[in-house]
């Protein structure tokens, strides 16, 4: 998860509430489009063990148009794995077309690949990576032992590509004093999140429960990362309350899907009922989507190559 002739953004930048858009139209939206996974993270909580299926790629494309005209601005494709769709070009496509902000989080498995075809249809490239050391991300699941390089490679590329890079970290009690300072200059993202492992009911119990920490081991790994602030790579932070019901979130068979009661909770398919019966259908706190710094200036995180891309299209 990649960029960077750019300098990077302060804080304010990426964080604060500056657009003036409505905040309880689906402004920003997760588009989980692909189950399949190529990793086995033990934390994972975006599994769908309870879902079966995915939209075809005509109503993946139709969904995209529907959003865009209720108000979605930004579109961040994920998974599972989102390179592993094969119809993930199309989508993107239409999303660029669309005029939206449009960005990908990836265990970087066929992100390369991606780049070479479709960086113009990119905005942003997220990259998950939750230690440094790689024996450790390994034991994770993520990876077998050469994550950490290989994403290093990944963020380079997208930086030369001239995209705005997201580095996403969730900190387990694995990792919760681990130091990784030096990896996030190495790899430069504008933008670093950082959740506490975050237990989701049908997705990870009984899996995660050896994983999870106390807030204090939260704050603890935070506090020791606050001085890269200086540096421009503050951490923006997301701890279980922040990333319960403040996200957008879609699920392969393209219904809303809400974690507020600590399970998924999905809505009637979006195709069917329209964004706005589908969206009353679930959990979603607007006020907190405001508050985890959700809401931003979108103009501030488009990509000088993607305006290229703009203009020729
Ligand atoms: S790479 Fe992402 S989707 Fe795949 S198992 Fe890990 S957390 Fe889950």
């Amino acid at each position: 998860m990649p960029f960077d002739p750019i300098p990077a953004p302060s804080a304010s930048d990426v964080d604060e509430p500056a657009c003036a858009t409505h905040p309880s139209k689906p402004v920003a939206v997760n588009f989980h489009l692909w189950r399949p996974c190529n990793d086995a993270c033990t934390f994972c909580f975006a599994t769908f063990d309870d879902v079966r299926g995915h939209l075809t790629a005509e109503d993946a494309v139709r969904l995209i148009g529907v959003l865009r005209a209720a108000g979605t601005e930004k579109l961040n494709f994920a998974g599972g794995e989102p390179t592993l769709c094969p119809y993930l070009g199309e989508v993107l496509r239409e999303a660029r077309a669309q005029g939206l902000v449009v960005t990908i989080i990836s265990n970087g498995f066929a992100l390369e690949a991606l780049l070479e075809c479709q960086a113009g249809d990119l905005d942003w490239v997220g990259l998950s990576v939750d230690s440094a050391v790689e024996q450790v991300q390994a034991a994770l699941g993520r990876g077998r032992g050469n994550h950490v390089a290989r994403t290093t490679k990944l963020f380079d590329l997208v930086h030369a590509y001239g995209l705005r890079a997201k580095l996403n970290t969730v900190v387990t009690a694995r990792t919760w004093d681990e130091d990784m300072t030096a990896f996030v200059r190495r790899v430069r993202p504008h933008r670093w999140k950082v959740f506490q492992v975050l237990p989701v009911g049908g997705q990870n119990d009984g899996r995660v429960e050896p994983l999870l920490i106390a807030p204090a081991q939260f704050r603890a790994f935070v506090d020791r990362h606050l001085p890269l602030g200086a540096e421009g790579f503050a951490p923006v932070v997301e701890d279980n309350a922040a990333m319960t019901a403040s996200y957008v979130m879609i699920d392969p068979l393209g219904r809303f899907f809400s974690n507020a009661t600590g399970r998924h909770v999905y809505s009637k398919p979006i195709l069917d009922v329209g964004v706005e019966a589908a969206l009353e259908q679930i959990t979603w706190d607007a006020g907190k989507f405001v508050e985890r710094g959700g809401l931003y200036d979108w103009s501030q995180i488009i990509s000088p190559m993607s305006l290229v891309s703009r203009r020729r299209g």
